[in-house]
């Protein structure tokens, strides 16, 4: 799966499952922009990704901010001519249950999951269907499609990126866009760390596959999604957890 002379964008990719997304598509032969909210924040992930011999760069951008999203689109535009690739991975949490769930923690986390997502493909679409083609990748979850509580806002947000993902696909197709979602189960990153160990050990025994999974299986399904080989893929969802919720 050779992504050779792509450009290639993926949000969040300061740590976790967008870091090893963004070595996985420079590992493939793209060229990687990556963001974070941070200045020096995808520094690491750089190095990373030069230690494979392959460059990269890093753009600062917080994609709830649409003046921000704006100007990423713009830079990344002005300096490249196109985007063949856009990976939207960055994501938060704000848990609670519902009952105790304030109105700012729901909000927080639509901006981030679901807005973010709509403001950074809408800067970029037009420009992939001038060049009538692209590939569209969302990273959901799977409690997008299973509810989960105690996460109500995430849930809400992943289910709802699903619904924009296949209007997406369905408006898009015609000019050689697909775009798809990823929904990862458990995998071992800073967000999922902070799980009390109790929970964890529930969870692993709720998986077949007998271990959490690892920011590169996500990477994988987003590299397979990028390639030739999966373009005539457009409006699914991935589910990448270990058979958990099967
Ligand atoms: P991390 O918390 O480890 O990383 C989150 C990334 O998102 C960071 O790079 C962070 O960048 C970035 N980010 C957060 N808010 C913003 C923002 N407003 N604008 C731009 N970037 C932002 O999370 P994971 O790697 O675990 O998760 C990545 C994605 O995968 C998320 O969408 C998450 O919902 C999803 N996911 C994760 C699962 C898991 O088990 N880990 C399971 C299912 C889905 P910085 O702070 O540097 O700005």
């Amino acid at each position: 799966m050779q992504l050779n002379g792509k450009i290639a964008l993926v949000t969040g990719a300061s740590r976790g499952i967008g870091r090893a997304i963004a070595i996985g598509l420079a590992k493939a032969g793209a060229q990687v922009l990556c963001t974070s909210t941070k200045q020096d924040g995808c520094d690491d992930t750089l190095l990373q990704i030069s230690a494979a011999g392959m460059s990269s760069s890093a753009l600062m951008c917080d994609i709830s901010n649409a003046a921000q999203v704006e100007q990423l689109a713009k830079t990344v535009l002005d300096q490249h001519g196109r985007l063949d690739i856009l990976v939207n991975n960055a994501g938060i949490t704000r848990d609670g249950l519902f009952l105790r769930m304030s109105a700012e923690d729901y909000d927080a986390v639509l901006a981030t999951n679901l807005r973010g997502p709509f403001l950074v493909c809408k800067a970029f679409s037009r420009s992939m269907a001038k060049a009538r083609g692209g590939r569209i990748i969302n990273i959901g979850s799977v409690v997008g499609l299973t509810g989960n509580a105690g996460q109500a806002n995430y849930a809400a947000s992943k289910a709802g990126l699903i619904g924009l993902t296949k209007s997406l696909a369905q408006e898009f197709a015609g000019r050689g866009i697909t775009a798809n979602v990823i929904a990862p189960g458990f995998i071992t990153t800073d967000m999922t760390t902070a799980i009390p160990e109790g929970i964890q050990k529930t969870m692993l025994e709720m998986i077949p596959l007998a271990r959490f999974g690892k920011p590169e299986d996500v990477a994988n399904a987003v590299v397979f999604l990028s390639s030739d080989a999966a373009g005539y893929i457009t409006g699914q969802t991935l589910v990448v957890d270990g058979g958990m919720t099967m």
